[in-house]
């Protein structure tokens, strides 16, 4: 990181190519913004260096980017070095998406040296993302809540804003007296953009109106817990110099107290937390009781979500074996049950992760109900 911030103005101003092609990641949502950690090579050729905000190996998927290619109506080719920084988890950053807003995510895989990935691509004219997971930011998020609010069906509420002035919205069917209640949560890491494209899935339920399950349960949905962390292309805070949303009980942080509050209000009887590790061949469940979550595969794999094993149970490898942060407090205040769920990317689009997360709902309201 340190060479590069001292060696790039001077490669920048050897590189006329900059005009032609040029890679940026200084935006609302991008990793890295910081203009010095990407490096022009010519011809092409990119060195890119993302960064986490704490260094958390285990947590540094992030890189989005954007490409953009200007005079020329050809496809160009484009050649990037990644240096993360770190080759334990290589392994899980060799494969990149590209694409523009919408459904249309191409993936690429690359090769891995140390701890440097290598990707060669070709990029239409125009702007590209190239991105880790597929991009959904804090626009995505408030053109969903649009949606929402544009329909009889849905409530939409503020909850509060970040220090940074972003909006922390909830979504929930009208059907108040029904119980369960149950709450879904998305994007306390925010890198983790899987479970953005899933609560996409849960509201084209909703509002298609037709989907029998939403009748037997009261469904609140918070779509994006760390928007300040989403915006400025962080990997797990919810801010800079910010809390874990998925483990914090400070609520000495207004935005862990904010949602404290609002469980404390609802008092759910479960609580569904959508996030995506990048273990490629497994899905993950945590929290619920290892029978239920044994039912839980089964019925899934009924759905046809049975491409990938599954982990389940009390393997202490990632997790602690009891829930964390809000759930732990629900739990202990309301009795509240909670299944955290870990649904990879790799191999799937967007409308199979849409799918993934409305059948997922679907499958707890149905189990809850029985
Ligand atoms: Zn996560």
């Amino acid at each position: 990181m340190k060479w590069a911030r001292r060696q790039a103005p001077y490669l920048r101003i050897e590189n006329p190519i900059k005009s032609a092609m040029d890679i940026t990641g200084a935006f609302q949502g991008g990793n890295p913004q910081d203009l010095q950690s990407i490096v022009p090579l010519g011809n092409g050729s990119f060195a890119i260096y993302p960064f986490s905000e704490d260094e958390d190996a285990c947590y540094k998927f992030r890189l989005d980017v954007k490409v953009i290619a200007n005079g020329t109506e050809a496809s160009r080719r484009v050649k990037l070095q990644i240096h993360w920084g770190d080759v334990r988890y290589i392994a899980y950053r060799t494969r990149i998406f590209a694409g523009r807003n919408g459904d249309d995510w191409t993936c690429h895989d690359g090769t891995a040296d140390g701890d440097v990935a290598h990707f060669e691509l070709d990029v239409p004219p125009g702007e590209t993302y190239l991105t880790l997971n597929p991009k959904y930011d804090y626009d995505d998020y408030l053109r969903l809540i649009r949606r929402g609010g544009d329909s009889r069906s849905v409530a939409t509420e503020m909850v509060t804003q970040t220090l940074e002035g972003r909006e922390i919205w909830l979504l929930a069917t009208r059907n108040q007296e029904r119980v369960p209640k149950i709450m879904v949560t998305a994007r306390a890491h925010p890198y983790e953009t899987g479970g953005s494209y899933c609560i996409e899935g849960i509201l084209d339920d909703i509002l298609d109106g037709r989907a029998e399950y939403l009748q037997s349960a009261h469904v609140f949905v918070l779509p994006m817990l760390s928007p300040d962390g989403v915006s400025n292309g962080l990997c797990k805070l919810s801010r800079t110099g910010g809390e874990d949303i998925a483990r914090s009980e400070n609520r000495n942080d207004p935005l862990v107290a904010s949602l404290f509050s609002l469980v404390e209000r609802i008092q759910p009887h479960f609580i569904l937390d959508l996030h995506n590790w990048m273990i490629p061949s497994r899905n993950g469940l945590y929290y619920e009781k290892p029978r239920w979550m044994r039912q839980f595969v089964e019925n899934m794999g009924r759905r046809g979500h049975n491409d990938r094993e599954w982990t389940y149970g009390t393997r202490k490898k990632f997790f602690a074996e009891s829930p964390t942060g809000l759930k732990a407090f629900a739990k202990r205040q309301f009795g509240t049950r909670c299944m955290t769920v870990e649904y990879p990317w790799f191999g799937r689009s967007v409308v199979q992760m849409k799918r993934l997360g409305s059948d997922s709902l679907r499958t707890v309201v149905e189990m809850l109900v029985k």
